[in-house]
């Protein structure tokens, strides 16, 4: 992250959302970094952004979720919210592997991983949390790109 620009190190700041690592320490954060801070004064010209906007890297498996942004996880094919993808939100984070889910409206059969987790939850063995307004995509792309695997954004909603 902070090689590519997207944060610097900042001593001592974390996310008021704490997250703590597998031996139960708070996870530090980072600052925001110039590409977004690039991106902020170019989408949103004189806004007067916060440079202390944290930037986490959450290690160890996690849930991220929506909070008051929860809608539920829709289909990737239909769009409608599903309760059979719902009920296997537990499984997911005991095991570790997404289910395979199958739309009750349309029949679509995927993996859990690949439907809309927007705003849901989604669970992961890394994650990064912060408030980039405009950059989401072009750190999504570029996290897929890097480390491969599977990267969701999650719109968490207070
Ligand atoms: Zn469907």
């Amino acid at each position: 992250m902070r090689t590519s620009g997207w944060s610097v190190a900042k001593p001592e700041l974390f996310d008021w959302l704490t997250y703590t690592d597998e031996r139960g320490e708070q996870v530090a954060a980072d600052a925001i970094g110039p590409r977004v801070t690039a991106e902020f004064e170019r989408t949103h010209p004189g806004w007067q952004y916060d440079p202390l906007i944290p930037v986490t890297v959450v290690p160890g498996w996690n849930s991220f979720y929506a909070l008051e942004g929860f809608e539920g996880i829709r289909c990737p094919r239909c769009g409608e919210v599903s309760e059979n993808a719902m009920q296997l939100i537990g499984e997911w984070d005991e095991t570790h592997r997404a289910p395979e889910a199958v739309c009750e409206r349309c029949g679509l059969q995927a993996m859990l991983e690949d439907w809309h987790l927007r705003d849901a939850i989604a669970f992961a063995w890394v994650g990064v949390v912060a408030d980039l307004p405009g950059c989401e995509s072009a750190l999504l792309q570029e996290l897929q790109a890097a480390l491969g695997g599977k990267w969701v954004h999650i719109h968490l909603h207070l």
